[in-house]
């Protein structure tokens, strides 16, 4: 009833003011973020663009990308999915007007992305206008066995910058659409799955490439911020290093944990309640962050990364960034913002107030 909720009410602004953390919220649609800003988000800390390309026309086109033959042949799918993707920037900036929101780069497991069964593969031979064995051989070329340790991230920018050019621009044209109507776009772009400093080198000198030629085109002057994830142990590591690349990081600790436990993150419900029940862990990794081995990773990580860059943005985008006793971690270590899933948003928000007053 409306008594419950005034108290409700108070309590969330209670906390809000009590906490030193910020509180964003992982969200790749309009209507997503606005609910989370309902709920008192302070802005997107992970927008996961790979999202957007699974419907419909999208998919056709992301996978007539793929599979073309050559720069010319991806950067001609790539043109018809520039207008789609600036319109989706477009969304959120203005669902987050004045509020910062972080777009992370393309980071699909490529096999999701590719047609695995012969009718879509026929179709994408039409598409494409070649025969249906040139698409299974193309196919064949990209199949891994390892998916999640394979082709995504930063990794399929850096082989195909087209698509890093076409983000950026798609990011760069959408802030200043919005920016031309009143609304305040607060864009900062991330780049995945960086396991050493140079391929942030490289995916920066992209994107810092397609922003001028977007100044030079339009006479504006339009820069953001450009950090990175940290979820490779080897980044969280070299955090010093990469630090002198990248504005802020975000710890992805949904891969952190992956890769620094060796558990598959989608075979987690084989043997893992197994190891719950017979204490071999204490609890579900995946859910509340291993504070002893991946919280030191995330904890060096921030104290490589401040020395080399002080003031440098700390956030953390993994699902652990809505579990309370996570977040209590967080803020010890001294994140500036978690980030989490939008109902999620109260009980982060209450638990780093927890964190900031106990
Ligand atoms: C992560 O790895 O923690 C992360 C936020 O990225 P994703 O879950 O999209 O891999
Ligand atoms: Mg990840």
């Amino acid at each position: 009833d409306s008594e419950l909720y005034q108290r409700f009410a108070k309590i969330m602004t209670w906390s809000r003011e009590a906490k030193r953390m910020k509180v964003r919220t992982n969200a790749d649609t309009p209507h997503d973020a606005a609910v989370a800003r309902a709920f008192g988000a302070q802005g997107i800390g992970l927008c996961r663009t790979e999202h957007m390309f699974f419907e419909g026309d999208r998919i056709l086109a992301v996978r007539e990308m793929i599979l073309a033959s050559d720069t010319e042949g991806r950067k001609k799918a790539l043109a018809k999915l520039l207008p789609m993707q600036r319109e989706d920037f477009e969304g959120l900036f203005t669902a987050m007007d004045g509020l910062p929101v972080n777009i992370r780069l393309l980071d699909p497991p490529l096999h999701e992305f590719l047609p695995q069964d012969e009718a879509g593969q026929r179709e994408m031979a039409e598409v494409l206008g070649v025969d249906l064995g040139t698409v299974e051989r193309r196919v064949t070329q990209l199949h891994e066995f390892n998916p999640m340790m394979g082709h995504r991230g930063c990794r399929l920018g850096i082989t195909f910058p087209e698509i890093i050019r076409m983000q950026v621009r798609a990011i760069t044209e959408a802030a200043l659409n919005v920016a031309a109507k009143g609304i305040k776009a607060v864009p900062e772009i991330m780049v995945p799955l960086i396991g050493t400093v140079r391929e942030l080198i490289y995916t920066k000198t992209e994107m810092l490439d397609e922003i001028a030629q977007v100044n030079r085109e339009r006479g504006t002057q339009f820069a953001c911020p450009i950090g990175t994830m940290i979820e490779i142990p080897r980044a969280a590591l070299t955090s010093d290093k990469i630090a002198v690349e990248a504005e802020f990081f975000s710890f992805g600790t949904n891969d952190l944990t992956q890769m620094g436990f060796g558990f598959s993150r989608d075979d987690a419900g084989t043997f893992l309640p197994e190891y719950v029940g017979k204490k071999i862990l204490e609890d579900d990794p995946f859910q509340s962050l291993d504070q002893e081995g991946i919280g030191e990773l995330v904890r060096i990580s921030c104290e490589k990364g401040r020395a080399a860059r002080p003031g440098i943005k700390l956030g953390v985008c993994g699902e652990h960034g809505g579990d309370p006793r996570s977040v209590t971690f967080f803020h010890h270590v001294g994140l500036d913002y978690v980030s989490c899933s939008p109902y999620r948003v109260p009980i982060a928000t209450l638990a780093a107030a927890q964190a900031a007053l106990g």
